[in-house]
């Protein structure tokens, strides 16, 4: 690989982002308890309603942000900047308008960007939480971030 990547590893213990919007959150609580028994062994994360209803229902721990349409998803896409999460399960509503759809965008562009796993249905968290990768480190190669500035210091004027 090229200076442009740099070899990232995702530990064994994951850091695993959770939101659901509204009409999802009960989807997200009984994905949650159905996989609990994976999901204790991560370290777990959400945006507000969603972390707080979690922890309630299900008994899981789960740190939460300010809720998404405080900003929720803003700090969890901040979080994936810094190398913090490595994982996101993001039942959105396909059929519901949201007043925070720019964060929500902004938040699928940045998990891919850094090449984030990330699910935004129940089949897709399904495969995801039953991979093998579940139980061992990951590498992967994410755009250099500081040869990128680098590069643009040099070229832009
Ligand atoms: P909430 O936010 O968990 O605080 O409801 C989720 C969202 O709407 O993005």
């Amino acid at each position: 690989m090229s200076l442009d990547y740099l070899t990232m590893t995702i530990k064994k213990e994951k850091n695993i982002a959770l939101i659901a919007h509204d009409g999802k959150k009960q989807e997200m609580l009984e994905w949650c308890a159905k996989n609990k028994e994976i999901l204790r062994n991560h370290k777990l994360s959400g945006t507000g309603t969603t972390a707080r209803m979690i922890t309630e229902h299900v008994g899981l721990s789960v740190k939460g942000y300010n809720s998404g349409p405080l900003g929720g998803d803003q700090q969890i896409g901040a979080k994936i900047v810094e190398g913090k999460i490595d994982m996101v399960i993001f039942f959105s509503d396909p059929l519901a308008a949201q007043p925070h759809d720019p964060d929500v965008k902004a938040l699928l562009r940045i998990a891919q960007v850094y090449d984030i796993p990330m699910a935004n249905n129940i089949a897709t968290a399904d495969f995801l939480i039953h991979s093998s990768y579940m139980d061992q480190e990951y590498s992967h190669q994410i755009e250099n971030f500081k040869n990128a500035v680098e590069n643009r210091a040099k070229n832009v004027n």
